[in-house]
């Protein structure tokens, strides 16, 4: 898979990102050079390292026994990262990283593989700087030549100045981890919302969390090696519960736009719906469709589609309310719930939509796409009681807009509570799909 093109997808990305990808793997690669060169290779260190990899092995087993779930984000491998700034020399956390990220790329496979690497070579600097503060601060020896069984002599770590160093180190590889992660994602999606990128409150905490274990590990190796032993359980069972989060989290989400999928989207509909018919509050729904989208395939290909689609789902989610739900129906499909919202308010916010789309200039590759949007807007108790009603109601003013010439919000033909059959739009003079 390696020589397939299409799968390394760097090519597809923004140029600044190339090149903040591209020049930090070649940073590592030099440093990694001049680290091989200049350190002392010491049969300790290299049975420790071996150690860590091995345990790094067995949790990416584990994880592809479990399933890894589409879109997952987050594992426990900074478990094994920390042990390797803090008890070896700088440039193993160069080159440790590499059998760990070749493993989850062959065994687990759920990366684009330029994600993998900038992944590993993000790592790796993150482990080189921190581990030089560290062995700066405590030059001491870590790893003693007999701290394989523990038998003789006293690590530097074991002390409070090396203790405290070592927790300083381990954050600072995790901020610098963080921070390289966070700039190359706002250079690839630069309007991506703060709250949805690393620094949430869950990326935080499991953060922290990662920190700590990173840190007992570290702490029992320095000890002796077969302490390796009392710590694998706990972390496979953190790495499991993580993964438990995330499985839950990605059987709601749609894996291309990161709306809610279509189960989960009518789920949360319903509630809500309910909640409406109980409280005797508005609610309307939309049903959003890309005009023309089969166009943009067929000119420029699925994976600029593809772009096309998660443009549109983040316009659509930037313009919404917290609480208004929406959610990818399919193919190139958009549901929205707007509680609260009457018929002008909801006509209001539909048109408002399709403007924002039809505006919305997507520079893909080299080339600039514009796409427009259809919107059938349905209200509850007037087109419908329940969300079934509703949903076909609204589909049929969709169909209302694609017939009338698309780039327009309509409501359905006919209506249980009288209301005239109108198009809330005016035709627009040229329909402008791509
Ligand atoms: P209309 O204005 O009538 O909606 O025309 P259209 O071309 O948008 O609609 P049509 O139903 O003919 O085609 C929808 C296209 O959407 C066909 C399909 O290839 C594409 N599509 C569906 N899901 C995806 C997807 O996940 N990614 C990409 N790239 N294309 C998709
Ligand atoms: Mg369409
Ligand atoms: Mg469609």
């Amino acid at each position: 898979m390696l020589f397939r093109p299409r799968e390394w997808a760097l090519l597809t990305q923004p140029r600044a990102v190339v090149g903040f990808v591209v020049t930090l793997v070649a940073v590592d690669a030099l440093l990694a050079i001049a680290g091989v060169w200049t350190t002392a290779l010491r049969s300790a260190e290299l049975l420790t390292a071996a150690a860590i990899v091995m345990s790094g092995a067995i949790c990416v087993e584990a994880m592809r026994r479990l399933g890894l779930p589409q879109g997952m984000v987050r594992d426990l491998l900074g478990t094994w990262w920390i042990p390797v700034v803090l008890l070896l020399p700088p440039v193993y956390s160069l080159i440790v990283p590499i059998p760990l990220y070749l493993l989850m790329q062959y065994r687990i496979q759920r990366a684009v593989v330029f994600r993998r690497v900038f992944s590993a070579a993000v790592v790796a600097l993150a482990g080189f700087s921190s581990s030089t503060v560290f062995h700066a601060l405590i030059p001491g020896p870590i790893i003693l030549l007999d701290g394989v069984t523990g038998a003789a002599g006293k690590s530097a770590l074991i002390s409070g100045e090396g203790i405290g160093a070592a927790i300083l180190c381990a954050v600072l590889f995790t901020v610098c981890n963080t921070v390289l992660i966070t700039g190359a994602i706002r250079m690839s999606v630069p309007e991506e919302p703060r709250r949805t990128t690393v620094w949430d409150s869950e990326s935080l905490l499991l953060d922290a969390v990662e920190v700590c274990v990173g840190l007992i590990v570290s702490l029992l190796c320095a000890l002796s090696l077969f302490l390796l032993l009392v710590a694998l359980p706990p972390v496979l069972l953190l790495q499991r519960s993580l993964l438990f989060q995330q499985l839950q989290t990605a059987a709601r989400t749609d894996p291309k736009t990161g709306l809610l999928n279509a189960v989960a989207w009518e789920r949360v509909a319903k509630t809500e719906l309910t909640r409406a018919l109980r409280t005797g509050c508005p609610l309307a729904v939309l049903i959003i469709d890309i005009d023309h989208f089969k166009k943009v395939n067929d000119t420029h290909g699925h994976l600029v589609g593809d772009q096309v689609l998660l443009n549109v789902a983040t316009m659509l989610s930037q313009q919404l309310r917290p609480y208004d739900v929406i959610g990818r129906f399919g193919g190139e499909e958009f549901v929205v719930l707007l509680p609260g919202a009457d018929m002008a308010e909801a006509c209001r916010t539909a048109e408002r939509l399709r403007t924002q789309v039809g505006r919305m200039a997507q520079p893909i590759n080299d080339i600039t796409i514009t796409v427009t949007v259809s919107i059938g807007v349905a209200l509850l108790r007037v087109h419908g009681r329940d969300l079934l009603e509703l949903m076909a109601a609204a589909d049929l003013a969709l169909y209302r807009a694609k017939d009338s010439g698309r780039d327009r919000v309509c409501l359905p033909v006919a209506t249980t509570a009288g209301v005239p059959v109108r198009s809330v739009t005016d035709p627009p003079t040229d329909s402008r799909g791509s």
